[in-house]
Formats: C-alpha cells, sequence, structure tokens
C-alpha cells in the first residue's frame, strides 16, 4: 500500500486534533489534552476509481508551540504533504497559516498542502479572513471538526494529488 506522510501545522487550539479525530474516528469531543510534541494517527483512503490502489496517510499532528521553527526539526523528515489549519474566528491563525505554508514550501518546494480554515460553524465566523485571498484558491478549504463540513473531502484530494504525483 502507498503511504504518505502528513504534517498537520497550525496555531495552538485550532482544531488539529479536533479534524484528526473527526476524520479518523468519526467523533467531535470537544475538548483534547493539548497535543505535547506529536501524535501519529493512520488514515486509509479508498481508491478513487475501482482498479486504484488504497492509500494510507499517517497524519503527524505537532505540538502548535514550534510555529515555523518546526521545519528545522526532525518531525518534518520525509514530509508529502501539509495541512495547514487557522481558526476562522482568530485572524491571527490566519496570517500563522500563510507562514506555516510559505515555510513548508520553502522547506519542500512543489508539494502538496492544503489550508483549511476550521470552525466555520461559529457565529462570529464572519469577515476577518482577508488574508486567505493570498493563497490559491484551490488549496483552501472552508471547513468544522464539529460538524465535519468539508473534512474528509479535504483529505481525499490531498490524498489524490499525493497519489497522481506518486510522492
Ligand atoms: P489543536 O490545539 O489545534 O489540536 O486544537 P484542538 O483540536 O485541541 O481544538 C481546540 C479547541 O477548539 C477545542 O476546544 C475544540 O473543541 C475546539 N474546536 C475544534 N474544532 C472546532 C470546530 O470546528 N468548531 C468549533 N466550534 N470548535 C472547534
Amino acid at each position: 500500500m502507498l503511504t504518505a506522510k502528513v504534517m498537520l501545522l497550525g496555531d495552538m487550539g485550532v482544531g488539529k486534533t479536533s479534524i484528526m479525530y473527526r476524520l479518523v474516528y468519526n467523533r467531535f469531543e470537544g475538548q483534547y489534552k493539548t497535543t505535547l510534541g506529536v501524535e501519529l494517527l493512520s488514515y486509509d483512503v479508498s481508491p478513487a476509481s475501482a482498479d486504484g490502489e488504497p492509500m494510507r496517510l499517517v497524519l503527524w499532528d505537532t505540538d502548535g508551540d514550534f510555529g515555523t521553527q518546526i521545519f528545522d526539526t526532525v518531525y518534518v523528515t520525509g514530509a508529502s504533504a501539509a495541512i495547514v489549519v487557522s481558526d476562522v474566528t482568530r485572524p491571527q491563525t490566519v496570517t500563522r497559516m500563510i507562514e506555516l505554508i510559505h515555510g513548508f514550501e520553502t522547506r519542500f518546494p512543489g508539494r502538496p498542502y492544503r489550508a483549511l480554515v476550521n470552525k466555520i460553524d461559529l457565529p462570529e465566523a464572519a469577515g476577518s479572513t482577508a488574508r486567505i485571498g493570498e493563497l490559491p484558491r484551490s488549496n483552501v478549504k472552508f471547513v468544522s471538526a464539529k460538524t465535519s463540513s468539508g473534512i474528509a473531502e479535504s483529505f481525499a484530494e490531498l490524498a489524490e494529488t499525493i497519489r497522481r504525483r506518486r510522492l
């Protein structure tokens, strides 16, 4: 089976762990202990066509306190792709998401990523996201780990890109 390492990046509290648990266990628990260091979960994506090959994404959920210095650590070694998350209610997490994407592109030129703007279920979600326009539109997804909106689709798309490019 094809296996790809996918980094989950983003500030503390943006919902990285929630997104991973929604994807893998289809659960939203509301409260997770702060991720210390790194947590790994694997997620098998079924093939896009009948004769296609299944694929395993190994998700690396890291402590948000690294910031862009994560790219200087061994955690990112061998990453095929990244899911970079922000919280739609907190503009500074969008700024951080953009910094992390630039860091990822510098460290891994040409590798795919998706920018997930999370918590769109919250009423205060409107506005505050002007900087998202700096990213290519096809890489940006508005999602909610709470309602599960957009989550599975984002990972399926990313898996398809990884498969196509044989990363
Ligand atoms: P992490 O630090 O990035 O791993 O963030 P967590 O997954 O621990 O989530 C931080 C907080 O945001 C928790 O209280 C979650 O319940 C909450 N949260 C995560 N995703 C969502 C979402 O889509 N909607 C809402 N309303 N809350 C969320």
